[in-house]
């Protein structure tokens, strides 16, 4: 299994983001996080030799740049300086050396760097940081050395180092000793930068999702000295990004780009690009001439919660499935500030043996006390009805990645947001995310007892009252569910509408159901 660390600020607000919090049965987070490095041989075996790669012509351009109007903005100096050097150089002007672009993985910070070299028709020299790093002290200054070297060279020409923080974070801090080869490595960047002079016509881009662990001396002036950020890509721009990646591909016309993009927050360029080839793919298989939205849909699912599994054999596991996901729908529903659930489905997918989605009405990029304890209400669900139909000794693992999730948000409420008694300030020093060992060690030990207990407390607090919510919902509408339990265990798999009809015989439920705001006017803001 995999184990989650404790996530860091944003990864967690991307995790809120991710498309309709999925809570479902043992569901563990698996797409994004966890991206094997790929067989690790030893001494370095098995690894292509390549040195660097260079691209005489990248052939993109801006165009093929969705969602990321700022960071082209940015860029459009450096496209200038690259394509008329001579100009600034006569003024006197001193150009910018090094660019270090931020973001989380694929949100086009690669595919920005190509169209900057593309638009300014300059070669484009890429090295990625983590292929620095070799057995054999001494190989990845070399390669630095290289480099640069066949960049001045070249010049004008754009120089790109990908994952620079796998050689450029801060010295001296590591435990278990220093990584010589990395000091090194990173030493002759920083000679390197130093040694040509601004107008060399060399500009180095470095691509880093974690500034933070960053050595400072390579921020200094003169290094990297300018940021561009790109984040995910807000409902529009997912849009046009999704237009970039459709172009060349038949959609059927009951394909909206817009609806597929209010379906996917937290999506990252890179997602959305799997999202329509998985679809291609999909509607190939099924011998379609056109993406229909029925592909876009379920390749939606299958990117999300993983691949689809085996559907379960009728019994008592079958049952208590059904009564767990139930359980999440009924709290999802019944709790003021949840998103709708848009199904539930007892077919298995990735890790979850069933699932209970909603539709996320706007991009929940501002959530409020409300809306986060919703979700601790509706994420308990589960576990609730376990506890409330089947008596406390029934309880099963199931609620294992639930309660996972829950923890997480209440802690965060607690330590981050100032979502609780102990008052607005943030509570953990944000080293502690950091992934420096003594960085993190540090900071612990920088907290009182009083407050550390406090913090536990308060976290302790939030969940049980939400467990009380939660379990309240499920004995207040046990009749109702009953019948919905039997409509699921016949059908697999039941729409939001005809979920809330059933329930609606019971119970008003129209607390959370009524009409919003279509997401793109609620970012208009
Ligand atoms: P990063 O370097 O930030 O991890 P990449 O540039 O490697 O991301 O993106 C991977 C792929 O995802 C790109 O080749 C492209 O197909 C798609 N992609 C990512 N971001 C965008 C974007 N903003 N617009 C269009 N396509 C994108
Ligand atoms: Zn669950
Ligand atoms: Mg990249």
């Amino acid at each position: 299994m995999e184990v989650s660390t404790w996530p860091a600020i944003l990864d967690l607000l991307g995790n809120l983001a991710f498309p309709m919090i999925l809570l479902g049965s043992l569901l563990l987070r698996s797409s994004s996080s966890n991206s094997p490095a790929g067989p690790n041989l030893p001494f370095g075996l098995g690894r292509s030799k390549a040195k660097f790669q260079m691209e005489p012509n990248t052939g993109i351009t801006f165009d093929d740049v969705a969602g990321v109007d700022e960071a082209k903005q940015d860029f459009q100096e450096i496209v200038e300086f690259l394509r008329t050097l001579e100009k600034f150089a006569a003024v006197g002007a001193r150009i910018p050396k090094g660019v270090l672009l931020v973001g989380p993985p694929g949100t086009g910070k690669t595919l920005l760097a190509k169209a900057i070299a593309g638009e300014a028709g300059v070669p484009f020299f890429s090295l990625s940081g983590s292929e620095f790093i070799e057995m054999f002290v001494g190989v990845g200054a070399s390669r630095v050395r290289d480099l640069f070297n066949k960049a001045k060279a070249n010049s004008p020409c754009l120089v790109f180092i990908d994952e620079i923080d796998a050689v450029g974070r801060q010295r001296g801090t590591g435990i278990g000793g220093g990584n010589d080869e990395r000091e090194q490595t990173l030493n002759q960047l920083l000679t390197e930068m130093d040694g040509f002079s601004g107008n060399s016509g060399v500009i180095v881009i470095a691509a880093t999702n974690r500034p933070e662990i960053l050595d400072s001396a390579l921020l200094r002036p003169g290094r990297f000295d300018r940021q561009v950020s790109v984040g995910l890509p807000d409902i529009r721009g997912r849009e046009e990004i999704l237009k970039v990646h459709s172009k060349n591909k038949k959609l059927d016309k009951d394909v909206s780009l817009g609806v597929i993009a209010m379906r996917t927050p937290g999506f990252s360029g890179a997602d959305l690009a799997n999202l329509m080839n998985e679809a291609a793919i999909l509607a190939g298989r099924r011998g379609k001439d056109k993406i229909t939205m029925k592909e876009v849909d379920d390749s939606i699912d299958r990117i999300v919660a993983g691949m689809e599994g085996t559907k379960m054999v009728d019994g008592k596991s079958k049952m208590l499935v059904a009564y767990h996901e139930v359980g999440h729908a009924i709290c999802v529903t019944l709790t003021p500030g949840h998103d709708p659930v848009q199904k539930v489905t007892l077919i298995p997918r990735g890790q979850a043996r069933g699932l209970t989605w909603f539709l996320p009405g706007e991009d929940p990029t501002l959530i409020s006390k409300q809306q986060l304890f919703a979700r601790i209400v509706a994420g308990l669900g589960g576990q609730a009805a376990e506890e409330v139909i089947f008596g406390e000794p029934e309880i099963t693992t199931s609620a294992a990645g639930d309660l996972q999730q829950i923890t997480q948000i209440a802690r965060q409420m607690v330590t981050t947001y100032g979502m609780s008694e102990i008052g607005p300030w943030v509570l953990i020093d944000p080293t502690v995310q950091s992934s420096d060992v003594v960085l993190r060690m540090l900071s612990r030990n920088s907290m009182s007892e009083k407050l550390a207990e406090d913090i536990d407390s308060s976290v302790k607090n939030i969940i049980d009252n939400a467990y009380e919510i939660a379990k309240a919902h499920i004995k207040n509408n046990r009749e109702a569910m009953d019948k919905i339990v039997d409509l699921l265990l016949e059908k697999e798999t039941l729409t939001g509408d005809e979920f809330r009809v059933i329930l609606s015989e019971f119970t008003d439920v129209s607390i959370n159901n009524t009409k919003r705001t279509p997401a793109r006017e609620m970012i208009e803001v």
